[in-house]
């Protein structure tokens, strides 16, 4: 079998390339070593009604991140660390026993950097019976060499597309590339699972994208959508989500210290609309 913890010796797992050895738990960017750290996991019933599904969406929080959202409405996770170390094996263990709750899925929140761990978790679960299929729910700040990885174990990608613009993607989340690693990621994980498919209400296969929209039009949403109807596919679901509000660093950026408003928000639906884009989810604001 493949040492997929390898991978970690010197860390190229996501685009930052920190070459830290993670084996000897230095520690880079996303400041996890050797172990994945787990905040939580259980059932979950607040995801997109096809993902949460009839028993619930088996959902694994991982601690620790490749992107620093100065919104992020996780940051006691993300980027204060607060989470239990566990090793592989208590990973698989977790799969399982969301399996045994009668989980729709497993539900792999910011998994990014734990790609490695979370492949050799799925293939020693594999040998003891897990058989649902697995979300991967990420920031979307991927590399396309280890989406690859992930080809065949992953059975749904339901990444966020967060902006289209370099410059925001630098001040508000220190991803100056964002866009292009972006757009190259959706692109392959679409090329692996397609467009999403629900079969008796709950999904099982295929590209779920998500997108924020910010104040301001921060996030340039309509270029977002562009990319995704004409190079991904206009069939593609999206869950535009208007749940945005002041969190974490926000107090530092005077354009984000407050909501979207309804104008906003039905903006970004329209524009969604114009390039044919209407399966999905849309929330109330
Ligand atoms: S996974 Fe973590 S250590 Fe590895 S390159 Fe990304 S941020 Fe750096």
């Amino acid at each position: 079998m493949t040492n997929f913890s390898a991978l970690l010796e010197k860390c190229s797992v996501c685009p930052r390339n920190c070459n830290v050895n993670r084996l000897k738990n230095e520690i880079g960017f996303c400041k996890i070593g050797k172990n994945p750290k787990v905040s939580a996991y259980n059932l979950h019933f607040g995801e997109e009604p096809p993902i949460s599904g009839t028993h619930g969406s088996g959902t694994i929080f991982f601690t620790g991140c490749n992107l620093r959202c100065v919104f992020c409405q996780n940051y006691p996770i993300s980027q204060l660390h607060n989470g239990n170390e566990i090793t592989v094996e208590k990973l698989a263990e977790i799969m399982m026993t969301l399996q045994n709750q009668n989980a729709d899925n497993i539900n792999l929140v910011t998994p990014t950097h734990i790609v490695p761990q979370i492949i050799e978790a799925v293939l020693l679960a594999k040998k003891k019976g897990f058989n649902i299929p697995i979300v991967y729910n990420s920031g979307g700040y991927e590399k396309v060499e280890t989406i690859k990885l992930l080809d065949g174990i992953i059975d749904m990608y339901m990444p966020d597309a967060k902006y289209s613009d370099d410059k925001s993607a630098k001040k508000y989340s220190d991803a100056r590339d964002y866009w292009k690693v972006n757009k190259a990621a959706l692109k392959e994980m679409h090329r692996q699972v397609g467009d999403l498919q629900i079969k008796n209400g709950i999904a099982v296969k295929g590209l779920l994208i998500r997108h924020l929209v910010l104040p301001e039009n921060i996030a340039g949403s309509k270029k977002v959508f562009e990319f995704i109807s004409k190079e991904i596919s206009p069939k593609t679901y999206i869950s535009i989500m208007s749940q945005y509000h002041p969190a974490n660093r926000t107090d530092e950026f005077p354009e984000l210290q407050r909501k979207i408003t309804d104008k906003e928000y039905l903006r970004v639906i329209n524009w969604a609309g114009e390039f044919g884009l209407t399966r999905g989810w849309r929330q109330e604001i």
